[in-house]
């Protein structure tokens, strides 16, 4: 058996063991479904990628010289995605929107964006994933279900994970809360539960800042604080369900989480779904003090109108490159027509809605599986992939340099 670390979702969960036999994934071993079904995917050839031009299989080099036909044409080019590929790749790629002059974005300017910034910014608190077990006394899902998103989350990090338990020998020692807007099978277990309506979550943050700061405050709001003034160590996991309650904007968030600070050391997560879009986003960070919505048409210039929606909602793009990621299975139709009338490159590993639509297609190698490299967790460690097979795919860091022109 070899070991694996899991790239099915944001967990990184490092304790998979596979056994390969003639090449093929025979067993998987402590991986949860989703990411056994991942790792199975990739050895099915109905669901693996290959590469592509105007739909007519060719050689990867046939895909790759075309790939760099039509950026070298394109006036307005745009590179998204990436928050799948390793650090190595994503280092090449802001090289080639640099040579290119190129926009380039990625899903954090639409999910967390705004989290991950304060984050890096210190405005908010992290903490480490390996320093919550036994440690942490209370846990805060909010606005994000665990058991469906990172299943393994519970048990590998959190909840579970715990050694110590009750007298009964039934519950771990740690409170384990929620801020939910329906019943899942997260909120069964937990106590307490906060219940909120949809989009409820800045009218509930405003009304336990105001109890704090000595206003009137609901029932609710005041158990919120109990439970913070009993914690010594509060870990706050945020969700999509918060991202998108706030629209992007933490401020009030922050000061709540600044102000549980003083009963509490309260620290932040986010439960990122992707396997390195913090990496792509401090990465970006170093190199040009931003962490998305970036073009090097003319220096470095930031903006909302940089972002790969806006880019496409002004229909601005002539061609996309994209990498590890699949758009088009979220995208709104007007966006989706948007991408349509420019030329799509796309890297991927797997057949998606986006590789069938894209006008050229290089399969990749899977990180982690069939190529090494270094991913940054949700908690911002640092995650070595070793490769555990020998495959015909090449890195995307390997085609981004070929596109790049350094490697022949
Ligand atoms: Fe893979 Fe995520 Fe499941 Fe862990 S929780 S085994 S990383 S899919």
């Amino acid at each position: 058996m070899a070991n694996l670390v899991c790239t099915g979702c944001g967990s990184l969960c490092d304790d998979i063991q596979v056994q390969i036999e003639e090449n093929r994934i025979v067993v998987v071993d402590n991986a949860c479904a989703k990411g056994a079904a991942f790792l199975h995917a990739l050895d099915n050839p109905k669901r693996r990628a290959t590469c592509l031009v105007n739909r007519e299989e060719v050689s990867a080099e046939q895909s790759i010289e075309e790939a760099k036909h039509l950026l070298s044409e394109s006036k307005r080019p745009l590179i998204f995605g990436l928050d799948n590929s390793t650090l190595e790749a994503q280092a090449k790629a802001i090289r080639l929107a640099q040579k290119l002059g190129a926009v380039i974005d990625d899903a954090s300017s639409f999910s967390y964006g705004g989290l991950i910034s304060s984050l890096l910014k210190g405005s908010l608190p992290g903490c480490s994933l390996s320093q919550i077990k036994d440690r942490a006394d209370l846990l805060m899902y909010w606005g994000s279900n665990p058991l469906h998103s990172h299943p393994r989350h519970l048990a590998k990090f959190s909840y579970y994970s715990y050694t110590e338990y009750d007298i009964a020998g039934w519950l771990p020692k740690v409170t384990l809360s929620c801020v939910e807007v329906r019943d899942t099978e997260l909120s069964s277990i937990c106590h307490p539960v906060f219940k909120l309506s949809p989009g409820g979550d800045k009218e509930f943050i405003q009304c336990v800042l105001s109890l704090i700061k000595g206003g009137g405050g609901t029932e609710e709001a005041r158990t919120f604080c109990e439970l913070f003034k009993k914690s010594q160590l509060s870990i706050i996991f945020c969700g999509r369900g918060l991202l998108y309650s706030l629209d992007g904007d933490f401020s009030l968030f922050s000061e709540l989480v600044s102000r549980l600070g003083q009963w509490t050391r309260a620290c932040v997560i986010p439960m990122i779904d992707e396997l390195n879009m913090l990496g792509f986003n401090k990465l970006l960070r170093e190199k040009t003090g931003y962490i998305n919505q970036l073009s090097f048409a003319g220096g470095v210039l930031h903006g909302l109108e940089y972002s790969f929606l806006e880019q496409l909602r002004r229909g601005l793009p002539d061609c996309v490159l994209i990498v590890g990621s699949d758009p088009l299975t979220t995208l709104p139709p007007s966006l989706r027509r948007n991408l349509a009338k420019a030329k799509v490159i796309c890297l991927s590993s797997l057949i998606t809605p986006t590789t069938k639509a894209a006008d050229v297609v290089i399969a990749t190698a899977a990180p982690g599986l069939e190529h090494s490299g270094k991913v940054v967790r949700m908690d911002g460690e640092e995650v070595n992939l070793v490769k555990v097979r020998e495959g015909t795919y090449i890195s995307e860091e390997e085609i981004l340099e070929r596109l790049l022109g350094e490697r022949a």
